[in-house]
C-alpha cells in the first residue's frame, strides 16, 4: 500500500483555511491538524464533485478549495457579514472602495429573515433596495450559474479612492462594541 492511499484526498499537506499556514494530513484519516485551529476534516458536499472541501470539526465551517484559495461557505450570517467587511476594509487599504456588493445565490435564504426584521446593518431602504454597510446589494444573476459562483460568496464592484461615506466602517465598529448582528 503505497503513502498515498493512507493520506485523505487532499494529499499531505494543506493550507489552514483559517490562519493559511501549511498543516499535516492525518495518516489513515480524512483530516488534517492546525496546531492553532484545530481538525479539518475533508467532506463531501454532495454540490462538490471535485472534493475540494474541508470541514471544521469544531465549528462546523466549511470551505472550498478552489483557485489557489479556500472560499469560506457560510451558514451564519455574522460569518458572511464579517468576510465581506474584512474585502471591504483590504480594498480600502489598497486604495480603492466598493460600490456595489453582489451576493451568490445561495445565500438568499440565509440573508432574507434580516432583511425582513429591519436589522441595523443589512436592511432595506432607499425605495426597498437592500444594502449592506451603506452599500446596494444585489444576487448574482440568475444567467451566471457557473461553478465560480457556487463556491465564491460574493463580489464587490469597486472603484479607485476612499468610500465617500463610511457607513460600512462605522456600522462594524458600532456593532463590535455592542455585541450581536442582528
Ligand atoms: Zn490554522
Amino acid at each position: 500500500m503505497s503513502l498515498g492511499s493512507l493520506l485523505p484526498p487532499l494529499g499531505e499537506t494543506i493550507r489552514c483555511p483559517c490562519c493559511d499556514r501549511t498543516i499535516p494530513a492525518l495518516v489513515l484519516t480524512d483530516a488534517y491538524l492546525c496546531p492553532r485551529h484545530g481538525l479539518f476534516e475533508v467532506g463531501s458536499e454532495e454540490n462538490d464533485p471535485k472534493k475540494n472541501n474541508v470541514v471544521h470539526l469544531d465549528s462546523g465551517r466549511q470551505w472550498l478549495f478552489w483557485q489557489g484559495q479556500w472560499h469560506c461557505q457560510h451558514q451564519q450570517i455574522e460569518s458572511l457579514r464579517t468576510e465581506i467587511f474584512a474585502a471591504l476594509d483590504h480594498l480600502h487599504h489598497q486604495g480603492f472602495h466598493a460600490t456595489r456588493i453582489t451576493l451568490a445565490q445561495r445565500y438568499r435564504e440565509l440573508v432574507t429573515p434580516y432583511l425582513e426584521s429591519g436589522s441595523d446593518c443589512f436592511r432595506r431602504i432607499y425605495y426597498g433596495k437592500l444594502r449592506l454597510y451603506g452599500l446596494p446589494v444585489t444576487f448574482q444573476p440568475e444567467t451566471q450559474a457557473d461553478y465560480r459562483w457556487q463556491v465564491i460568496s460574493f463580489e464587490l464592484t469597486k472603484a479607485p479612492g476612499s468610500p465617500k461615506n463610511y457607513a460600512y466602517l462605522t456600522c462594524t465598529r458600532v456593532s463590535e462594541s455592542g455585541g450581536k448582528f442582528g
